[in-house]
């Protein structure tokens, strides 16, 4: 088979197993099992897998079809240009979740913001991401899970940041040391109602990175109450939201005295981000 019809064949059969994303997903498993750019592919599309690539492709495929997320399969995903180790466990990487980073970086960028706390950090790809970008900032990332913490140091290590620490903590008890210049965080905030209405691929995902109590709110709740004393005057807290949640949370700040709250929508028009300002005169 050829490089060219391992593609189509997977392309189909993706495509009859109901996955959405067929086309980029079938170029996404012909890189990976042929270990190509998306360039070498094109200059090679008639060139005949190995055997070991055909069974190599059949495994991963069938993987697929079972709705097993592809970032598992593969191990790895992109998020924002940079690479994150994730598999079972941890919650996948997803581009709604540059918003966030994006609301942290104009604040570090315009206001000078030096410091920033990442809570619930998973693989880490908020804090990450920042840290990597900014290198005169420092960013302490707190996770509570084992496979998770141990993915955000690895992931740590595997982008080389040497201004970004893991600390190993569940947020509704960790004592900070000092304050932060920025609060982040994508917290589970999915309702006890939406569990089931989950697709089959974030169903693989842990529920506790999903699920944020009957309501979904819990872990704002939790952030707003425990974590202002521990923002520095005129700093920031900036939340992702579930996609109804929007105006809710964007309350909850305003109600905690939180300045200047604003909602941020992400690539499809739903609001995705709330900040808002802590000001302590
Ligand atoms: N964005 C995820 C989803 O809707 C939820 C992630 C989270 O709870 N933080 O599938």
């Amino acid at each position: 088979m050829t490089v060219f019809e391992s593609y189509n064949k997977t392309k189909k059969e993706l495509k009859n197993s109901g996955i959405a994303d067929y086309v980029f997903e079938a170029k996404q498993i012909i890189k990976f099992v042929t270990k190509m750019t998306a360039n070498e592919i094109l200059t090679n599309y008639t060139k005949e897998l190995t055997k070991i690539e055909e069974e190599f492709l059949k495994n991963i495929t069938e993987q697929r079809k079972k709705h097993r997320p592809l970032q598992y399969i593969i191990g790895e995903w992109s998020f924002y240009g940079l690479k994150f180790k994730v598999g079972e466990g941890v919650l996948c990487p997803r581009p709604d979740t540059e918003i966030l980073v994006d609301a942290a970086a104009e604040k570090i960028r315009e206001n000078g913001a030096k410091t920033v706390l990442d809570l619930c950090s998973g693989s880490g790809c908020i804090g990450i991401t920042l840290a990597k970008r900014y290198e005169d900032i420092t960013v302490d990332l707190v996770e509570k899970y084992d496979i998770p913490f141990n993915y955000t140091k690895e992931n740590i290590e595997l982008n080389e940041v040497k201004n970004a620490n893991a600390v190993k903590a569940d947020i509704y008890d960790f004592i900070p040391e000092h304050g932060y210049d920025i609060i982040v965080s994508n917290p589970p905030y999915v309702a006890a109602d939406e569990m089931e209405l989950l697709d089959e691929e974030t169903k693989n995902e842990p529920d506790t990175a999903l699920y944020g109590g009957e309501t979904g709110l819990d872990y704002y709740v939790c952030i707003l109450n425990r974590y202002i004393p521990f923002v520095n005057d005129g700093g920031y807290i900036a939340v992702e939201v579930g996609f109804k949640q929007g105006e809710t949370v964007a309350g909850m700040f305003r109600a905690a005295g939180l300045k200047n709250v604003e909602i941020r929508k992400d690539f499809s028009d739903i609001q995705r981000v709330v900040i808002g300002t802590v000001n302590k005169v």
